[in-house]
């Protein structure tokens, strides 16, 4: 029903020269089972584009302006990702959201953003250490979410990434409890935001690689993974796919 998807985030990591693993996972994926979606620093986008050819592989960026075009020195807008060849962009990543200040209000415009220009918005959500020791992951999420989520929001332009802060790039990953807890509550909620909610894609990231994805894959509701570290050599990358391919 939901088809599964493989997102890389490169984050700030990639010369013209790592294009070579964009050549290596496409030929070792050619025809994949589930979609593939590297979201590449904005100097890369379109060189990536151009790399990957007539391959499937999508390409994304990493946020985007609220605004279409104006005095912002340094950011970029959705137009101009997909201009440059993105279909996607991630917002709301929770290094953004602690490097630039960024709010579930901010996040909300950059996605409807992204709607307006015709790109897939990937929402990043996720409680810090903190508050799951508190107690508070599940309040934090559906929080967020609903802060998070613009009423452009549809299951087609929309994606949800469940990142806990604590997991991204620590090599610490929360049980398949926990996951399938979240992914649980995220879709309970996702009910009462929007129609589509049933066919909403809600990925897992945090410290995904191969060792971990298969496990990950089974919890229900996982519908595919945002890997960073992972994402950055087809030699990483391959198996993660691979296992999503046979979840
Ligand atoms: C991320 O940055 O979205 C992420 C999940 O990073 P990592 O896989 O390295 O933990």
């Amino acid at each position: 029903m939901r088809r599964k998807l493989a997102a890389g985030n490169w984050k700030m990591n990639g010369l013209v020269d790592d294009l070579r693993e964009i050549k290596a996972l496409t030929d070792a994926h050619p025809d994949p089972d589930v979609d593939l979606l590297i979201c590449a620093p904005a100097t890369l986008i379109a060189q990536m584009a151009w790399a990957r050819g007539t391959h499937a592989l999508q390409i994304g960026g990493q946020t985007c302006h609220a605004d279409r075009s104006g005095a912002h020195t340094g950011d970029i807008s959705a137009p101009m990702l997909r201009d440059a060849g993105a279909s996607h962009v991630i917002v709301g990543h929770s290094e953004r959201r602690a490097d630039h200040g960024e709010t579930d209000a901010d996040v909300a415009a950059q996605a409807a953003a992204a709607h307006g220009a015709g790109l897939v918005a990937v929402i990043c959500i996720g409680e810090t250490l903190d508050q799951r020791e508190a107690g508070d992951a599940l309040s934090v999420v559906t929080s967020q979410l609903t802060g998070s989520l613009p009423a452009s929001a549809t299951a087609a332009n929309t994606v949800i990434a469940y990142e806990p802060v604590w997991a991204i790039g620590t090599g610490k990953v929360p049980t398949t409890d926990q996951i399938g807890e979240v992914h649980g509550t995220l879709r309970a909620v996702l009910r009462d935001l929007m129609k589509q909610a049933s066919s909403v894609r809600v990925l897992y990231g945090g410290s995904v690689k191969a060792s971990n994805a298969g496990e990950i894959f089974a919890v229900p509701d996982v519908d595919g993974a945002l890997v960073g570290g992972a994402s950055l050599t087809a030699a990483d990358f391959s198996p993660i796919i691979t296992a999503l391919e046979n979840a």
